[in-house]
């Protein structure tokens, strides 16, 4: 291993975007004022706000509690808490999530997909096979787990909610939206209903990699095993071309950030004119957010015949 470019002690990373290597103080203090940074540029975190963090107990979203945690001693009347939800999928559990929660002394809720909802994932899985075009798993999963997370987040008093998402993820979530053509997910999460907990990710400029470097420079211990289905996602294939880019030409994530970046603004410029495309409605079934009359939730539950 080469020697760090900044102290000359030995290195634990080489950053290939920017030609750097870096020894694990050096590397720490890069991370953290990486983050911190974000944190102030998008104003995510200030004095008085209640923040939920979405903790699954993997890398991200750890990193990302045990970070808000340290910052929020900065930020009077400030409050950090996790929310935990229980897909309800065979072989995964919240122990670790369980506990870093007790270390950290982070106030910790769990719901489940089962008690909310009267299924667990898997068994939402198994009715959609009755369907003419069943839709992968973190179609369904997704859907359930961000009504809920918001409901919850909101009933907590949460004013906003914090996810793990990492600059890998921000980059698939884009490339998803073009290929998709589903350009309106650019400005998804600025609504300013009463009902909706504005989202914060904290990571975004933020490589997996790196994430899962600090998680280990810090002994934290995080789940080892992601999700059976995360394979069968659109995402999965995605982030596996995303991976071959950057490793041919180093830089490419951050290029593809610069440029959802850019176009964030424009974009929602080009909607709030358009009062109707963003318009949002009350669910006249539940009460919760859409776009539509129905939300999704209840749509999917109809179909799925779950009552
Ligand atoms: Fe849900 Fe997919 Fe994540 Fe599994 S990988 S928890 S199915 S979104
Ligand atoms: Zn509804």
């Amino acid at each position: 291993m080469n020697s760090c470019n900044k102290c000359r002690d030995s290195s634990v990373i080489e950053l290939r975007y920017s030609g750097q290597s870096l020894c694990a103080t050096c590397f720490i203090k890069l991370f953290e004022q990486r983050v911190r940074k974000t944190i102030r540029r998008n104003r995510f975190f200030n004095p008085g706000d209640k923040i939920a963090v979405a903790l699954s107990g993997g890398k991200d979203s750890i990193v990302v509690l045990y970070l808000l945690k340290k910052l929020s001693k900065k930020f009077p009347d400030s409050r950090v808490f996790a929310i935990t939800i229980d897909e309800g999928v065979r072989d995964r559990n919240f122990e670790i999530a369980k506990s870093i929660c007790d270390q950290l002394g982070v106030e910790h809720h769990i719901f489940s997909f089962q008690k909310e909802f009267g299924v667990t994932l898997d068994e939402i899985l198994e009715k959609s096979k009755n369907l003419e075009n069943p839709a992968p798993p973190c179609s369904y999963c997704g859907v359930f787990r961000r009504y809920l997370l918001n409901k919850k987040a909101r009933e907590l008093g949460a004013t906003k909610l914090a996810t793990g998402h990492n600059l890998d993820d921000v980059v698939q979530t884009a490339l998803m939206n073009f290929i998709r053509g589903d350009l309106k997910r650019f400005v998804w999460g600025i609504s300013k209903d009463e009902k909706f907990v504005p989202r914060i990710t904290p990571l975004r400029e933020c490589p997996e990699e790196e994430v899962e470097l600090y998680a280990q420079l810090f002994d934290l211990e995080v789940n080892p095993n992601s999700c059976i289905y995360r394979e069968m996602s659109f995402r999965s294939i995605i982030g596996k071309i995303a991976d071959s880019l950057e490793e041919k030409h180093p830089g490419t994530r951050f290029q593809i950030l610069r440029s959802v970046d850019e176009l964030g603004p424009i974009m929602r410029k080009s909607y709030e004119s358009d009062k109707n495309r963003m318009k949002v409605n009350r669910c006249t079934i539940c009460g919760e957010l859409t776009s539509g009359t129905i939300c999704k939730v209840c749509e999917l539950r109809m179909e799925l015949g779950i009552r």
